[in-house]
């Protein structure tokens, strides 16, 4: 959208999250702009995912992430995109969230609430990450 990356404005980490969003990350938002949040998935390989909150089709308990999840979240594309690429192994790694805002939000970039601020997984998500030994 030629807009500035916001990784100089957003805040560190703070209580939400262990890891500050990266710069990719917030471009790939930028980039890609919608209603909901962004992730970073990086696999224990070193492999970085983004993807955002889509509608994607739900996952079940059989599947290869094991938990039932409406699959709309952005964490789950990522892990999703990952084990297509990497298999089970590439399970077991990181994930990063940030608010994502559509095109001509009214909400300005940055914290509080606007693109690039820091986001704690839905409750969901969190079963599907802890199930897969992931950190967020
Ligand atoms: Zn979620």
């Amino acid at each position: 959208m030629g807009q500035p990356v916001l990784a100089e404005v957003v805040a560190p980490a703070g209580e939400c999250c262990s890891v500050a969003p990266s710069g990719a990350l917030i471009e790939f938002a930028e980039n890609n702009r919608a209603t909901g949040f962004a992730s970073e998935y990086t696999s224990p390989a070193g492999n970085r995912y983004h993807d955002i909150t889509a509608n994607r089709g739900p996952i079940y308990s059989d599947g290869p992430l094991g938990v039932d999840h409406h699959g709309g979240c952005s964490e789950i594309g990522c892990l999703l995109q990952a084990v297509d690429a990497e298999g089970l192994d590439g399970l077991g790694g990181d994930m990063v969230t940030i608010r994502n805002r559509p095109p001509n939000s009214p909400i300005p970039p940055g914290p509080p609430v606007g693109l690039g601020t820091p986001a704690t997984p839905c409750d969901m998500c969190e079963d599907v990450l802890d199930a897969n030994g992931i950190n967020y």
